[in-house]
């Protein structure tokens, strides 16, 4: 296993110490409080999921009235960033709490190592019934990130699917559900797929796009999204159409969610569940020229959406705005079940505490060529994003670039001076950035064959 952090790195996040043992001893005296069992938690990952489509998040085209629920005496993160903008790698820091370089699965085609611990083995080892039913199954079985549940879907060969239909695996997790007993509490990933490219025609969209008749009327294929879509700048209602498909698949995923509610509603379990929706990445719907997701720092990928909502109580509805980021889900699913998390660089979110200092939070990009090209082993010359409190600051090329952002929900970003930035922050921030470059990283290369590099090229991660 790979050494986590370099002596550098160690040494900044020694500084976030006292907010660590904040967390920590607030998680202690919940657990001393708690006379409840523990909850069932289930988190939900839309995959290609933007925050903005959401409707507690604004959004402009259609309803997404089960987010709405979930907000609604729930809490809403409006400023929470994906460590990268690549589906398997941010599933791995989701399950181990660990940021790309640590837990080294920086590309599609890398597989967890042995040795990183997963939240579902800590879970198991806790009492919890755990099931990981996914729509992208390759996660599974191919990148090991089915370790430590007791069930997975596409562990055994004959149920394989690279990629399945979100009805699907809706039903997958259902019949799950169906064969509990309630003897145990439950822990469940389900994932979601559709609202990944390919953007396909839906009952939202047909209806709003009635009357349109522009090369999107059938939809967008994977193919044209990432080569294509250029001419689509210049054609308002061509990139209105997009924008329209992929809200409609949107609303969609916001349909199922609703049914999966239902269902645990229907088994007596919600009300002692604690439900968390998030995506894994957004998706460039042309925003600065940008079509899609992957190797990039685009904004529109790196910010996602994440709602919690705790179905044990009623409380009020929280909008959090300061920065978390996925790297904070595990240590924040830990807490709920009562399990330690002290030993996770990240923060419980449901434990923040108001005026206490927001550490900066990184998104990656592993050279471009790595994953177009099928080289996992070439991963030298990458750029960072750094978010500190409402600026984000560039390394890339040697360059550096800030951008402000803004907005109810962080929707807005602009590029603006370095010079807003202190002398002395940006050094800090720098030094930051350089001590994670450092931590070692030997990634392991999955075992694919030939029809799962088929598949990953028909998705657009391989070319
Ligand atoms: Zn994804």
């Amino acid at each position: 296993m790979n050494k986590p952090f370099s002596g550098r790195w160690r040494r900044l996040a020694r500084r976030a110490a006292p907010l660590i043992l904040v967390a920590v001893l607030a998680g202690l005296a919940a657990g001393c409080a708690r006379e409840q069992p523990p909850p069932h938690i289930f988190v939900i990952s839309i995959d290609t999921l933007r925050a903005d489509y959401l409707t507690p998040y604004g959004a402009k085209r259609g309803a997404t009235p089960v987010a709405s629920r979930l907000a609604d005496g729930g809490t809403l993160f409006t400023r929470a960033f994906t460590p990268m903008g690549i589906t398997v790698p941010v599933h791995a820091t989701l399950l181990t709490g660990l940021m790309p370089r640590e837990h080294t699965v920086r590309a599609n085609v890398h597989r967890l190592p042995d040795g990183i611990e997963t939240v579902a083995e800590q879970f198991s080892a806790a009492g919890y019934d755990s099931a990981s039913i996914l729509s992208f199954g390759a996660m599974n079985f191919m990148s090991g990130l089915d370790r430590g549940f007791a069930h997975a879907s596409d562990r055994s060969e004959q149920d394989r699917a690279f990629v399945r239909e979100d009805a699907e695996t809706l039903e997958l997790a259902m019949d799950w559900l169906n064969q509990r007993d309630g003897s145990q509490p439950l822990f469940m990933l389900m994932h979601f797929y559709d609202v990944h490219s390919p953007h396909q025609p839906t009952g939202y969209s047909k209806a709003a796009l009635a009357g349109y008749q522009g090369p999107l009327a059938d939809g967008i294929s994977v193919e044209m999204l990432y080569n294509h879509s250029q001419p689509l700048l210049d054609n308002p209602a061509d990139l209105e159409a997009l924008r329209t498909l992929y809200a409609g698949e949107v609303i969609d995923a916001d349909t199922r969610v609703g049914l999966f509610l239902d269902r645990l509603e229907k088994l007596e379990l919600l009300d002692h569940s604690v439900v968390i929706v998030l995506a894994d990445h957004g998706q460039g719907l042309g925003e600065n020229r940008y079509f899609g997701h992957g190797p990039t720092l685009e904004q529109s990928v790196i910010h996602v959406p994440i709602i919690v909502h705790d179905f044990r109580r009623r409380s009020a509805s929280r909008q959090v705005t300061e920065n978390v980021g996925l790297i904070d889900i595990a240590p924040t699913l830990l807490a709920l079940a009562g399990i330690s998390n002290d030993h996770l660089p990240g923060r419980d979110l449901l434990q923040l505490q108001p005026g206490n200092l927001t550490p900066p939070y990184i998104a990656e990009v592993e050279q471009r060529s790595s994953q177009i090209e099928y080289r996992p082993q070439h991963f030298d010359d990458e750029a960072l994003a750094v978010f500190l409190e409402d600026l984000k600051l560039v390394d890339q090329d040697g360059r550096q670039r800030l951008y402000k952002i803004s907005g109810q929900w962080g929707q807005h970003i602009e590029e603006t001076n370095l010079d807003e930035l202190h002398a002395s922050t940006r050094a800090w921030l720098m030094d930051y950035m350089d001590g994670y470059r450092d931590g070692s990283i030997k990634s392991e290369r999955a075992e694919m064959t030939d029809e799962a590099i088929e598949q990953l090229r028909s998705l657009g991660y391989i070319q």
